[in-house]
């Protein structure tokens, strides 16, 4: 069995700000720091060796990393464990699960990941921008954990592993199952702040988290978005919804929410990512 990590950088230990996860060329307008982003993406790198690490040990044949962070080019190459391979880069149609369709791949751990919209004491916590308020499944608010999951599921492969903060945790078992093997390297105290564990033991426990993770690929199931769902976003502001209705399919569903039928989870991908480059405009000259 092979292994995709989709490695997200706002759940990683000792991360707290924006700042810490921009890179220079970030498009958020934000002021960047060059070196608070280059140590974030140092850690972010080795807790994705330590699931590296525990994949193997626990019978991985093969692990796959896809960068999954803002451009998508946060990993340090030259730091990877030599073992794996990785995608990098942007435009790739499964964006954050790109390589779930690839032959082989049995499991999908996330790394580093972060709680949905409008959690309380979740660093960071936001759903794919900081402009979408929720997401719902058949009126069900989920994250990128549960839109991910979708995707993956779309080709038959489980989430098994989620680490992050402690709220990314409970919600992503919440949503997909206790069967899912949770680490929580920090515990939320606000939108911008947490107490950490060292990022030494964080990585110590992301080992042995992804070494269980392996044998619970066995007994877990993909997540499988019924075909008759019922997809809602609700964004921050009217306008937003105006553009989204642009996207065949996708209707009006009030003030500032639209809902869509994707069917499976790739529809949901491509249906999702067009409403989210539609509805990204600018909101004021
Ligand atoms: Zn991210």
């Amino acid at each position: 069995m092979k292994v995709l990590i989709s490695a997200d950088m706002e759940g990683t230990c000792g991360v707290v700000s924006w700042v810490r996860v921009m890179p220079p060329e970030g498009t958020a307008g934000e002021p960047t720091s060059q070196t608070e982003y280059e140590r974030a993406r140092l850690r972010m790198t080795r807790e994705v060796n330590a699931a590296i690490e525990g994949a193997l040990a626990g019978g991985a044949e093969e692990v796959i990393v896809n960068d999954s962070h803002d451009g998508m080019r946060n990993l340090i190459p030259e730091e990877l464990h030599p073992a794996c391979r990785f995608i990098s880069g942007n435009d790739k149609l499964l964006g954050m699960m790109q390589g779930a369709d690839l032959a082989g791949v049995g499991a999908v751990f996330y790394t580093g990941y972060h709680a949905r919209a409008g959690t309380p004491a979740a660093p960071l916590a936001h759903t794919w921008t900081d402009w979408l308020n929720d997401v719902r499944f058949d009126g069900m608010s989920t994250g990128e954990f549960g839109i991910n999951a979708a995707i993956a599921g779309h080709y038959g492969v489980p989430v098994t592993l989620v680490t992050g903060d402690d709220k990314a945790v409970a919600q992503t078992r919440e949503f997909l199952g206790d069967q899912i093997v949770g680490v929580a390297v920090k515990e939320g105290i606000s939108t911008f702040a947490a107490l950490h564990l060292h990022p030494a033991r964080a990585i110590a426990l992301i080992r042995d988290g992804a070494y269980q993770a392996v044998a619970a690929a066995a007994l877990a199931s993909p997540y499988i978005l019924d075909s008759g769902a019922t997809v809602e976003l609700d964004f921050d502001h009217q306008a937003r919804a105006d553009q989204a209705v642009l996207c065949p399919g996708v209707e009006r569903a009030g003030e500032r929410t639209v809902a869509f039928r994707p069917g499976d989870g790739l529809q949901l991908c491509r249906t999702f990512r067009a409403v989210m480059k539609l509805a990204g405009i600018r909101m004021s000259p």
